[in-house]
């Protein structure tokens, strides 16, 4: 049999692990720093309310993704659901994407509809506030991204966000109108299961040759020759699948990549239902520090008296999201350079990009098993 070693058991490496399984032929070393499968989509418990750290509903519009997950966790259509922005300087909360028929609503409408009357569009633009403000005018630019973006990229200037700013409005288009569910066109979904996902990570790593390592951290990498070192062991794989962060696979040789991570605060309140109908998460656009709150009950359909709410706060304390600067995408480039043929690097810290999501590294993880096959 051919050995695969596998590092991080979060969806990515539980889907790859699973794959390698159906393939057969393949003994997998799935190995996890945590003490528990499942990364950021492990389902936890605060005052018997389910939640997840951060929102992490499951959309797609790939449907061999959809079906695959959806045959070990079925999963409930949510696509009802809508996301507000709280925009202090006018005390309202507003759709996300901007909506025109709010923007109408809005005390000082005239002047932000000339103003996008007379914005040119974003093409060419270089960075992400050129992008805005050459897509929608300065007010809404004020309103919605300014502050947000300063504080969710820990910048002083969203001018300092210059990669990708072509595709910088990642929740739809930047002026929507027509339904107001954010993801209407895609498929949007969350498991029937109480415990989410986490069927999901049993069976993609419960197969005879795949071996889980919790709490266990390689000691050293050699990703050129293919060969770590494992409790004091040196082993050689055939191939490895990483959805670790690419500067942690080669040691910092170009230097550490720069991520920003997220604070979490679950907090239970004393009633049924917290936010409207349908609105599943509200986003906070200008000084507060909070960047996002989920009421966890419109995900899961959990029954209580009570309701569980969660805080994301940015924070430097853990690694989460790959920042979209250009010297830190190039520095990414150069380590993806150094990958070499039968290592897989998967998922937002594996390709070191944003815009990566759960059912991209479950596709990335069906690529792998398909060029294998
Ligand atoms: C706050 C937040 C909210 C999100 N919400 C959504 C959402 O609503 N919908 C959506 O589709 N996507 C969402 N995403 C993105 C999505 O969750 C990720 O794309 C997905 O979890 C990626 O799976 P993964 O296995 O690559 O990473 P992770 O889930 O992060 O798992 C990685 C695992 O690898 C382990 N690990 C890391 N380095 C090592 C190492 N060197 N050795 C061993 N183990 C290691 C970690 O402990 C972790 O368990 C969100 C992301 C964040 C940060």
């Amino acid at each position: 049999m051919k050995k695969a070693l596998v590092i991080g058991g979060g969806f990515g490496g539980c889907a790859a692990a699973h794959q390698l399984e159906l393939l057969g032929g393949w003994q997998t070393t799935l190995v996890e720093t945590a003490a528990f499968l499942g990364g950021g989509c492990k389902t936890f418990y605060q005052g018997g309310h389910p939640y997840t750290f951060g929102p992490r509903h499951f959309l797609t519009n790939m449907i061999h993704v959809y079906e695959y997950l959806n045959t070990y966790v079925p999963l409930r259509r949510c696509n009802e659901h809508l996301f507000w922005t709280y925009v202090e300087q006018d005390q309202r909360f507003y759709h996300y994407p901007i909506h025109i028929d709010d923007i109408r609503s809005m005390p000082d409408a005239a002047k932000v509809l000339a103003e996008m009357d007379a914005a040119p569009g974003p093409s060419g633009a270089a960075n992400l506030k050129d992008y805005w403000i050459n897509s929608v005018g300065p007010t809404l630019y004020a309103k919605f991204i300014h502050d947000y973006n300063n504080k969710m990229w820990k910048v002083s200037d969203p001018s300092a966000i210059d990669h990708n700013v072509q595709n910088w409005s990642p929740k739809g288009p930047n002026i929507a109108s027509g339904p107001r569910e954010v993801f209407h066109d895609w498929i949007s979904c969350y498991p029937h299961a109480a415990n989410g996902y986490d069927d999901f990570f049993k069976i993609a790593t419960a197969g005879p040759d795949t071996k889980v390592l919790l709490k266990t951290r390689i000691e050293k990498y050699d990703i050129p020759n293919k060969t770590v070192v494992l409790n004091g062991e040196k082993i050689t794989f055939d191939i490895i699948v990483s959805t670790a962060s690419l500067d942690v696979l080669f040691n910092n040789v170009h230097g550490e990549l720069r991520f920003i991570g997220r604070d979490f605060y679950p907090i239970v309140l004393p009633i049924e239902e917290v936010f409207p109908k349908n609105v599943f998460f509200c986003y906070y656009a200008n000084a507060q520090p909070v960047t996002r709150v989920v009421e966890y009950k419109k995900l899961t359909l959990h029954k209580s008296p009570t309701t569980l709410i969660g805080i994301e706060i940015p924070s430097m304390r853990n690694r989460l999201y790959p920042v979209p600067i250009s010297s830190e995408v190039e520095k990414a480039k150069k380590y993806l350079a150094m990958i070499p043929d039968g290592v897989f690097s998967i998922g937002r810290m594996g390709k070191y990009d944003y815009v990566l999501d759960i059912d991209d590294v479950l596709d990335d993880a069906i690529q792998m098993a398909k060029a294998l096959r």
